[in-house]
């Protein structure tokens, strides 16, 4: 394979031994799971799902044992442990929806955490729309998410001497402007398994012509932001022509990817975008193919199911709910998981990797639009029709009722009664409804607590 032939030596560990290194035991653990993930990702999708269903089987049994919430739960599931799962037991299973997660607590929690799991730690997300959501997560979910973090630099072909630079949120809140934050690798927690160059981090908060200004400082290699950053960036570096000489690419996470800002990437800084899709109560749900625009479900991490409403799974082509089982947190097990998140199924892919496709994402149920005759839809708006109306530097549209909208707009003058109204008219044509429409004016528009920008949001 190409990629594991490029490959950076693991940092030596012996005194005298500098190849081929014996690495450090957490190192050698990484590259172990690496060594299996590079195999894995070639299986035909049959291996793949019976490998899932001979874990999820440990899982399950773990979870009726151990977990209260469980064991009430699934006290009258069929299956017993010993005997083989299949897709159509698996679809039997109650979903998990975040309400359940909330209501559950502690009970969600193991009683029993095998020994090997390691330490835990509580991880708290707060969504957007308030009360958040408690996982234990542990050493060994943690080693999952790093090695799929690897795997993404593998798949990217990264150059591993290379400056990662990151404008995201700061759990810290020390990578503030003008200085940011630098470090001497893109993330310590591999063990060296593959040692990297430097890194630099600035908080998402940091106004954008800062966050600019600062990235020019920076001779940075890969950035990684959330794609509303990204093309509040991107506008600003095409008004004022700047452009970054060392950058190869863009990686995006954590919000929706508009196809348009992959194009206005390309003309403002003439790099290709790579995206991610991940959660934070279970890490890597799929990496972008190597070869595609679309992504690929990390199906040893997880299983990922798209689901109609029936409960069927969706086919290709079809968009369904996003339905998640993380295979290795024995903490706080999550089964058939809901995320709220939608996507589209894909065709097997011709890279020749046996993980499952997923054609889009398509989005949060919070990010669709409905019209007062029931029908729902994810909108797409454009920037630059915006701004052939009126100087608007931000907007986020928001749905009250069913038959009205606010505007919120961060804009250089207030907006002529004439603008506005062509405003009106452009949104009404996009969104297919005259919807009542009210403006307001600020200075700025908030991101959530986690750093996330959602230019369309439902409040119904
Ligand atoms: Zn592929």
């Amino acid at each position: 394979m190409k990629e594991i032939s490029d490959l950076p030596t693991p940092a030596a560990n012996i005194e005298g031994n500098v190849w081929p290194v014996f690495p450090g035991q957490r190192a050698a653990m990484m590259l172990s799971l690496l060594f299996q993930l590079e195999q894995s990702q070639w299986w035909p999708p049959e291996r793949l799902q019976a490998a899932q269903f001979r874990q999820a089987a440990e899982l399950l049994r773990h979870a009726r044992r151990t977990v209260p919430y469980y064991g009430e739960r699934l006290a009258d599931f069929g299956w017993r442990h010993g005997k083989p799962l299949t897709a159509e037991i698996w679809s039997e299973l109650p979903l998990l929806r975040r309400e359940d997660i909330q209501d559950a607590g502690e009970n969600l929690h193991s009683r029993a955490l095998p020994k090997g799991h390691g330490k835990t730690e509580t991880v708290s997300t707060s969504g957007s729309t308030g009360k958040p959501v408690r996982v234990v997560a542990t050493e060994l979910t943690a080693a999952m998410w790093n090695a799929f973090t690897l795997r993404d630099y593998i798949w990217r072909r990264c150059d591993f001497a290379a400056k990662l630079v990151a404008i995201r949120y700061d759990y810290t809140q020390s990578a503030v402007y003008p200085d940011g934050k630098q470090a001497n690798s893109w993330g310590r927690d591999n063990g060296a398994a593959l040692p990297t160059g430097p890194a630099a981090l600035l908080s998402i908060m940091t106004p954008v012509a800062s966050q600019v200004e600062w990235l020019a400082r920076q001779r940075v290699d890969y950035l990684i932001t959330y794609p509303s950053n990204l093309e509040a960036m991107l506008r600003h570096c095409q008004a004022e022509m700047i452009r970054f000489p060392t950058l190869r690419e863009v990686q995006t996470m954590s919000e929706l990817l508009k196809p348009s800002i992959r194009e206005l990437c390309r003309e403002v800084w003439d790099v290709g975008i790579v995206d991610m899709y991940t959660c934070q109560e279970a890490g890597y749900i799929a990496l972008q193919c190597p070869e595609h625009e679309h992504y690929h479900a990390q199906a040893e991490n997880m299983i990922v199911e798209v689901l109609m409403d029936d409960g069927s799974a969706a086919a290709p082509g079809q968009t369904g709910r996003v339905v998640i089982t993380h295979l290795h947190n024995f903490a706080s097990p999550l089964i058939r998981y809901d995320i709220g998140d939608f996507a589209e199924v894909g065709d097997a892919c011709s890279c020749g990797r046996g993980l499952p496709v997923i054609k889009r994402i398509a989005g949060r149920v919070r990010g669709m639009v409905t019209l007062p005759n029931g029908d729902q839809f994810w909108p797409f708006f454009s920037n630059r029709k915006f701004n052939e109306i009126a100087p608007i530097r931000q907007y986020q549209v928001v749905q009250k009722t069913l038959d009205s909208l606010e505007i919120n707009l961060v804009a250089e003058r207030k907006l002529s009664p004439d603008e506005e109204n062509r405003l009106r008219t452009l949104l009404a044509e996009r969104l297919g409804h005259p919807f009542a429409m009210t403006f307001n004016y600020f200075d700025e528009i908030q991101r959530s607590a986690g750093g996330k920008f959602e230019d369309f949001k439902s409040e119904l």
